[in-house]
């Protein structure tokens, strides 16, 4: 290994930092767009992948500054515009980028529930396992519904480095909106990236994430205890609505997140409808009796 490819290596770590790339492998760099909130941690990553032939992940908003950093210093090189999924977070920038470019725009629409980007349109869909090959690194789609349906995350196998979009964000909980959103899927889907060589975690948020196979296993034990956590309050406190359950469920959660958490605990209670452990009637959720299972 000579000494530039272990510089390389290195900046794999690399802080977050706006309005520049940040070189994270010989074929990937982050850029970071400036829109810092609760619900988006430092601002959305957009990861650039190749050199010649370039693939842009995750847009991002469409901020000026943010798409003029990615045209300037990529602009003529970009061949797809690709995008995780379709919150307005990640996908505005998208149709603009490609209207600058002429670059092919690629990723799976859905039906818009209030949550989704309406302006991203006209896309070519992926399957599981479809590839994208730019001139140093090819990108391979591993579908993984459950944050929202059309959700993909995309590995680099040449870096083992998947990039994850929102379905795993470093240092925060991502929120499954129903009807979008699905906890059952969410959990079926990080259980089947364990089966992917990879060794690092480039998230929509946040910097990259090591050691990611252990935390794909603390993020599933991590919702199957709040799930317990669930039907622990149901059992006490017998039927309740979501806007009671809330407080009860996340009693460890800041309170200015509740009401992001409530759609979180409405997906953790269809999945546990589908399970026969609980029922609603009248928007209240109760612990199914035994004689109705
Ligand atoms: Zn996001």
């Amino acid at each position: 290994m000579d000494d530039e490819t272990i510089k390389d290596m290195t900046d794999i770590n690399s802080e977050i930092s706006y309005l520049k790339p940040v070189q994270l492998t010989p074929g990937v760099h982050r850029i970071t767009a400036n829109n810092s909130g609760p619900m988006t941690g430092p601002g959305t990553n957009c990861y650039i992948v190749g050199t010649q032939k370039i693939a842009v992940i995750d847009p991002g908003p469409l901020l000026d500054e943010h798409v003029n950093c990615v045209l300037d210093n990529f602009g003529e090189r970009i061949e797809w515009v690709i995008v995780t999924h379709t919150h307005r977070d990640h996908s505005p920038a998208a149709a603009e980028l490609v209207a600058q470019t002429g670059a092919k725009m690629v990723g799976n629409e859905i039906a818009n529930d209030g949550f989704q980007d309406p302006t991203f349109e006209n896309a070519t869909p992926l399957l599981n396992d479809d590839t994208i090959e730019t001139d140093t690194r090819v990108i391979r789609a591993i579908l993984t519904p459950g944050h929202v349906s059309n959700h993909v995350c995309f590995l680099i196998e040449e870096d083992e480095l998947l990039m994850t979009g929102d379905h795993m964000m470093e240092g925060s909980t991502v929120v499954i909106v129903p009807p979008a959103g699905s906890m059952k899927k969410y959990i079926h889907s990080l259980e089947r990236l364990l089966a992917y060589d990879f060794k690092y975690v480039a998230p929509g948020h946040g910097t990259v994430i090591v050691e990611p196979k252990r935390e794909i296993e603390r993020l599933i034990a991590h919702r199957l205890g709040r799930e317990s956590k669930v039907i622990d309050k149901l059992g006490t406190s017998g039927s309740s609505t979501i806007s009671k359950l809330t407080p009860l469920v996340y009693d460890d959660v800041d309170p200015s997140l509740h009401e992001w958490a409530s759609l979180s605990l409405h997906a953790h209670l269809i999945k546990l409808q589908e399970e026969k452990f609980v029922q609603e009637r009248n928007g209240c959720w109760q612990l199914r009796e035994k004689e109705d299972i």
